[in-house]
């Protein structure tokens, strides 16, 4: 059974001096009994209570930290096989391969495309985390692995099962701790030994459960222990899919120590199309880094959208502060509207009212983080609820005009907005964002 906080504490040495990162031995034993932080992060803990506490207190998976300084990527220490079961912490990361056949002109295009490649969503910055060079077949796999350390933002992954290739790259780059990817049958006592001189991170691929988990335990014994689990295969999802949930009920619900990594995974495919579906099966499904060739925006938005969703903690309500925004530089003749506090909703208005390219006030309505007809069918929205929030946020001392825009799945406040406030023009918007740029223009261009 899982140690509790209080049966944690007892074994620390309850000086709360902060070596942990923690304000007090309370608050860190909290963590490791929620599997957020190993017993070995504190510095003082006794031998005895090690032993004690270790085995049962450890995460049942590894957290593996790549890259350095500002360019770093973590993985792992995962918790739950379903989001809904509480959360999953570390976002899966895509990572853009570059073939060892480019040229380095087109090398460094990739590396700077890879840097640019940066989108905000929902308000949250998402974008490509990782560089895989592939450095088996390139003339110079210590240069290239060089250039990629200069210029690259992200951390790197070195990509290649040649050992002498491996070494020399690793050996160049060392300093910004890539992952070595990947140790094969017949390359693992070679790739084994390049981590654990270099002290690096290492991806570790079998052709069975069985031996893959005989070659974690063999990498654990000569003390490596910072590994991913690493699964490469064809067109087929449900190949993947079997793979990523044996290993994880494995290591989660069964604490089989030897599966306790996360996971790396590309899919070898005939098309960027096909690449681009099954990773998003692979990213939704406990893939913690997948690999992709292709890096085009329109290939990585779709795998970018789902790794958003599908890592936001559900139990935090996604919502934005009820207040009045200003888009663009408004004035006192600029448009007015209404909208929730549904993060999605309020980024979804905002920025198409940006694109329209008319600045507008935006009066954000506390709906608890509802959108527009589910707000109005759990009564968390009415007629009256609007009228205050604008008048709380003194939306009528900015503007000289008494035209306020309704959403258009939401039409039915009009008249008692127009009976009951000084917002005596309602205008019924758009049903969707989408539509909002050619709205404004039709209505408030001229
Ligand atoms: S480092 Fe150890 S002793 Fe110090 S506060 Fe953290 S848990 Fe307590």
């Amino acid at each position: 059974m899982a140690l509790t906080g209080m049966q944690i504490y007892k074994q620390l040495p309850r000086t709360n001096c902060k070596k942990c990162g923690f304000p007090t031995c309370m608050a860190f034993a909290m963590q490791v009994a929620a599997k957020q932080k190993a017993i070995a992060d504190c510095p003082d803990i006794s031998d005895e209570a090690t032993s004690t506490l270790s085995e049962e207190s450890s995460p049942p998976m590894r957290l593996v930290k790549l890259g350095s300084g500002t360019a770093v990527f973590e993985t792992g220490q995962e918790t739950v096989m379903c989001r809904h079961e509480e959360k999953f912490h570390r976002k899966c990361g895509i990572a853009i391969k570059l073939s060892s056949d480019l040229s380095d002109d087109d090398f460094i295009k990739g590396l700077e495309e890879i840097n640019s490649r940066k989108y905000v969503r929902v308000g949250k910055e998402i974008k490509v985390e990782l560089c895989a060079v592939e450095i088996d077949g390139v003339n110079n796999p210590s240069e290239r692995a060089a250039i990629a350390a200069e210029k690259s933002e992200v951390p790197l992954i070195l990509v290649g099962e040649n050992p002498d290739a491996m070494k020399s790259a690793a050996l160049a780059v060392k300093h910004s701790k890539p992952l070595i990817y990947r140790a094969t049958e017949e390359n693992l006592d070679a790739f084994i030994a390049i981590a654990k001189e270099y002290k690096l991170p290492l991806a570790i691929s079998a052709p069975t459960l069985e031996e893959l988990a005989d070659f974690t335990v063999k990498a654990k014994e000569v003390g490596l222990d910072e590994l991913l689990l690493s699964w490469k295969g064809g067109a087929d999802p449900g190949d993947f899919v079997r793979f990523s949930t044996q290993v994880r009920r494995s290591a989660l619900l069964h604490k089989f120590r030897p599966f306790g990594y996360p996971i790396i995974t590309e899919f070898e495919c005939d098309s960027q199309e096909s690449e681009t579906v099954l990773l998003s099966t692979a990213a939704a499904k406990y893939a913690g880094i997948v690999l992709m060739k292709g890096r085009e925006p329109w290939a990585l938005m779709p795998n970018l959208t789902i790794i958003q969703d599908v890592f936001t903690d559900p139990q935090v309500p996604n919502t934005v502060e009820a207040k009045l925004y200003e888009i663009g530089n408004p004035d006192e003749n600029s448009p007015v509207f209404y909208t929730t506090n549904f993060s999605l909703t309020y980024f979804s208005v905002a920025g198409e009212v940006e694109r329209s390219k008319i600045p507008a006030y935006i009066s954000v309505v506390d709906t608890e983080g509802l959108g527009v007809l589910n707000s109005w069918a759990g009564d968390k929205i009415s007629a009256e609820k609007v009228i205050q929030a604008l008048k709380d946020q003194n939306v009528a001392e900015k503007v000289n005009h008494r035209k306020l825009i309704i959403p258009g799945l939401l039409p039915v406040f009009r008249a008692e907005i127009e009976d009951q406030s000084e917002w005596k023009e309602v205008i019924i918007g758009p049903e969707t964002a989408k539509e909002i740029p050619s709205f404004m223009n039709k209505i408030w261009g001229k």
